[in-house]
């Protein structure tokens, strides 16, 4: 059993004023008082990690030793299945210093060339970490197919390229609010809640 969240603060781990805006809005039917690690003036630990988990526990930890309150990390990307799971946790990376993710779509499709696997998958992994040391991880993925060239204007990062299963528009062309209900974070936080909020 995940162990419940009783604390009225929460830190989120993020320097992304989007994101947290996200997250407090999802967390918002808790009446906690939420603050971000930009707040609190507290620097981004460098993602050391080899995996989305100990990437996303390395960022709860660090802000937990830095304010002393419960924190809240996630870490997410793209894991593309004849790439052997690339982009993943470099996905940020391979867009490169200016954050160009035409650049990184198009590095993809130009890796997978002919290729008939054309599957992949979003994932979304959420650390929430106490002080005293306790950690609970929460997983969500989405799975689905790359298409090329790029549809859609909607969404960030590789939501262009991406068609999840059952569906006939890319993440670029689903509607912002239809995303928010199916994808990785979405089904990560739904596991979070489910785990540690739901009823308290
Ligand atoms: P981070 O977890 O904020 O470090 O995000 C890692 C990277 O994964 C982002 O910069 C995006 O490239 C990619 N990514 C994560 N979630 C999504 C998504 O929902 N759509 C498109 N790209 C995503």
């Amino acid at each position: 059993m995940p162990r419940r969240f009783s604390a009225k603060r929460l830190v989120v781990a993020s320097h992304n004023k989007g994101k947290v805006t996200e997250i407090a809005d999802l967390l918002s039917p808790f009446n906690l008082d939420i603050v971000s690690v930009a707040e609190l003036a507290l620097p981004e630990p460098e993602e050391t990690g080899k995996t989305f988990v100990a990437n996303a526990v390395l960022k709860a930890e660090a802000a937990v030793q830095g304010s002393g309150l419960p924190c809240l990390a996630d870490d997410s990307g793209l894991a593309v299945e004849a790439l052997d799971g690339d982009p993943g946790i470099y996905s940020a990376r391979w867009a490169g210093p200016n954050r160009d993710f035409n650049m990184a779509m198009a590095l993809v499709n130009e890796k997978l060339g002919e290729n008939s696997n054309r599957r992949a998958y979003f994932i979304s992994v959420l650390s929430l970490a106490w002080p005293d040391g306790h950690v609970e991880n929460f997983e969500g993925r989405i799975y689905g197919t790359m298409v090329w060239p790029p549809r859609g204007a909607g969404g960030f990062g590789y939501d262009p390229t991406f068609l999840p299963d059952g569906y006939e528009q890319t993440f670029g062309e689903i509607p912002y609010d239809e995303k928010q209900k199916i994808s990785h974070r979405a089904v990560a936080f739904q596991k979070l809640i489910d785990g540690c909020f739901q009823g308290s």
